[in-house]
């Protein structure tokens, strides 16, 4: 009974109902009026049941008036204070969960979801989609030229384009140092690819200020169809091999894997296999 309690205010808590402080306060009101309801019917129950037997010395009437009365006067405030500190608490404890929940799934430095909460999404995802993976041409350079800073500035730059053409419900992440993945949903298959060779277009064109210096990076991208592989272990091969091949034939440029030529279509992947979410 006990346990059957706590699950049922655990469920109720996990809801939205203690959102804001007018849910907790007519959460509180609402519940003191209704135990102070039930109490009341006890009360004149209780009445009844001591006249019948000759117990109340009190006429019955009179006696249960005033006697309701009183659980009515003190046990709304009573009951209603209580309830509302206790549902206060539950809202700060709410909000704080919805904080931290935000946090274990957000990059810091980009602001853009973290692999966690990618990889979150793609299990989740139906319908068509392609995997395309971002990575920043010579980014090593970047920071041995211009400091770690710099290179801050430029994984914050390149998130902001991201974010800006890959709107919901698009999925953008930061999935490492340099490297960032976007679940692009919807559409038919050229269309993802043209939108990912607009992002690729799109960086090259932005300048990124370093306080002193302006500086440009590039991006290479690789991409891979999501209805084409079962496992995101593969379809993140796939994606990451069009990405390696994009890099060794220049650099600034998206390329699909169906343009991977078959010797390395087979060979593997040159990231380790650190994925291993299944698609249902
Ligand atoms: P490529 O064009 O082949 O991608 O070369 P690259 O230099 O971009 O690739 P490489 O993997 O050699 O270098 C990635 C560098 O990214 C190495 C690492 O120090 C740096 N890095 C990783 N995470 C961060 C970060 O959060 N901030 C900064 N500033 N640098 C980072
Ligand atoms: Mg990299
Ligand atoms: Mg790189």
């Amino acid at each position: 009974m006990i346990g059957w309690v706590k699950r049922q205010i655990l469920a109720f808590c996990a809801t939205n109902a203690f959102a804001s402080r007018r849910d907790v306060f007519s959460i509180a009101m609402r519940s003191a009026v209704g135990v102070i309801f039930v109490g009341d019917i006890l009360n004149v129950i209780g009445h009844v049941v001591l006249d019948r037997f000759g117990l109340l010395p009190y006429p019955l009437v009179p006696a249960a008036t005033v006697g309701a009365l009183i659980t009515t006067l003190l046990g709304i405030p009573l009951i209603f204070t209580v309830l509302y500190i206790v549902g206060l608490a539950i809202h700060d404890l709410s909000i704080s969960r919805a904080r931290f929940e935000e946090l274990s799934r957000t990059d810091q430095l980009s602001g853009l979801l973290n692999r966690r909460a990618f990889l979150d999404a793609y299990a989740h995802h139906r319908g068509p989609a392609s995997l395309v993976i971002f990575d920043i041409d010579r980014f090593k350079a970047l920071n041995d030229s211009f400091g770690h800073e710099a290179g801050d500035r430029a994984i914050v730059s390149v998130a902001a384009v991201l974010k800006a053409i890959f709107q919901t419900p698009h999925v953008v992440a930061r999935i490492g140092g340099e490297e960032f993945a976007v679940l692009v949903t919807g559409m038919h298959d050229a269309d993802r690819l043209a939108l990912a060779g607009a992002a690729v277009s799109r960086i090259a064109g932005t300048v990124i200020d370093l306080g002193d210096v302006d500086t440009v990076v590039t991006v290479s991208a690789g991409v891979a169809e999501f209805a084409q592989h079962t496992e995101f272990a593969q379809l993140f091969a796939a994606a990451d091999k069009a990405l390696y091949l994009a890099k060794s034939s220049g650099r600034n440029q998206v390329l699909h894997e169906t343009e991977i030529p078959e010797p390395i279509r087979r060979g593997s992947s040159h990231h380790s296999p650190v994925h291993s979410v299944q698609s249902a």
